[in-house]
């Protein structure tokens, strides 16, 4: 188990981020702990409202120091306004070197994925390729916390993706808020396709994944391009949030249930053997229930691979939470996440059958209780028992059990 300690110094908004970072957080596996000295990850979250609420935060990172003698794994992440949103300045950077990181507002998340995976395993790795973005999803509080979009520079992707594998990373994924949009903010300007090339080109790097796609945006050059290169796996992350026209306009998505479905067919065309995730919120503002069977209707007609599901739930300072009722009751809310799971299981149980008596690449991460755990290309968990050390190794699995959401079987000889 590890330990994180946040100090939360400032605004509402401040309090509202730190509340959010907690829940990312601990959802990384982190319990929390009310002494920094219990801890190994310290997060500062500042404020530079008020000059007493700096000098405050300058003495709290005064009184770190002596922990990090003390624990050298100890990690303290400076963030919030006294960063800035064009990073620490120099002299901030002199004045705290015992500082690992200092993120701009709203960068820790991609940094605490990357950071913990890298951490379990080493093997599976993130390599964040944007921040910020443009759409302004009318739920969304990402425009506004953290900024519009900027590409991260090829070049730099390359290096931090280089070093990953060298420290025993064998799969990166590539993340950003809407990576079919990357680089064009760039001089050369880039695209997505660029940024899997470059990352195709890695020896020694095994498989390649990027999320989150939107389906406004979404190429049939970047699926070809998929399908042309080796090392991207046959797995596409394509949020569509609902089935229904109207509410997708609420949500101000930008297409339509129709032009969504189009894309279905053009990846399954090109790659038939796709595994299609996607992200779903049920209990919009005004979502009635004929329009949330609009969404079980979809959820059947394409037979996702995964269905990451969110009850609606207003974030102060979104357009929706400003101009929108929240009409849909809780419990309502929660009766619709619960059918949405329970079609979604019988779908994955019907779909895993198709691997039964398969043989199926799996690249293993780690062992649990006894067994192996690692992923296929389509992302299927996939358990094996056996004595070799597995870790970082890519084989060939014969499956001879599944369930809805694993797979399991035997090392081919
Ligand atoms: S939901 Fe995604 S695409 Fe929409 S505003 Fe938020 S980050 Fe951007």
């Amino acid at each position: 188990m590890k330990y994180y300690y946040i100090w939360t110094i400032g605004c509402q908004m401040n309090e509202f981020e730190s509340e959010e970072l907690q829940s990312r957080i601990e959802a990384a596996g982190y319990c929390e702990v009310f002494r920094p000295e219990e801890a190994d990850l310290i997060v500062m979250n500042t404020c530079m409202v008020r000059q007493s609420a700096e000098t405050k935060a300058i003495n709290k990172l005064e009184n770190l120091k002596p922990l990090k003698k003390l624990n050298p794994d100890l990690k303290i992440i400076l963030t919030g306004c006294l960063v800035g949103f064009e990073g620490a300045t120099d002299a901030l950077k002199k004045q705290f070197k015992y500082v690992d990181e200092f993120l701009p507002p709203g960068k820790l998340p991609v940094w605490l994925q990357s950071y913990d995976r890298q951490m379990k395993t080493g093997i599976c790795s993130f390599v964040p390729i944007q921040e910020g973005c443009d759409n302004f999803c009318t739920y969304c509080i990402v425009p506004y916390r953290r900024g519009r979009e900027h590409s991260v520079p090829l070049d730099e992707i390359e290096r931090k993706a280089r070093k990953m594998v060298a420290l025993g990373a064998r799969e990166i994924t590539a993340l950003g808020q809407n990576v079919n949009s990357y680089g064009k903010d760039l001089v050369p300007q880039a695209d997505i396709t660029d940024v899997l090339e470059t990352l195709n080109a890695i020896e020694d790097l095994k498989r390649i994944r990027f999320l989150t796609n939107h389906p406004k945006d979404m190429t049939r050059n970047l699926i070809e391009t998929m399908a042309r290169l080796p090392k991207v796996c046959e797995h596409i992350n394509l949020a569509v949030q609902s089935g229904n026209n109207e509410v997708l306009r609420r949500m101000n998505r930008n297409y339509t249930v129709e032009h969504f479905l189009d894309l279905v067919d053009m990846m399954r065309e090109i790659i038939p053997d796709i595994a299609i995730v996607t992200d779903m919120i049920v209990g919009f503002p005004g979502e009635t229930e004929e329009q949330f069977m609009d969404t079980i209707g979809l959820i059947k007609k394409v037979g996702f691979d995964a269905i990451h599901i969110a009850a609606y739930s207003q974030r102060s300072g979104t357009y929706a939470s400003e101009h929108l009722k929240d009409d849909v009751p809780e419990e309502e809310k929660e009766r619709r996440l619960h059918m949405v799971e329970d079609i979604q299981k019988d779908i994955l149980t019907e779909k895993n059958k198709k691997y039964l008596g398969q043989s199926v690449e799996v690249l293993f991460e780690s062992k649990k209780n006894g067994r192996w755990q690692g992923r296929t290309r389509s992302d299927k968990l996939t358990f094996t028992e056996s004595e070799k050390d597995l870790a970082g190794i890519v084989t060939r699995v014969n499956i001879d059990r599944t369930t809805a959401w694993s797979l399991h079987g035997n090392l081919e000889e």
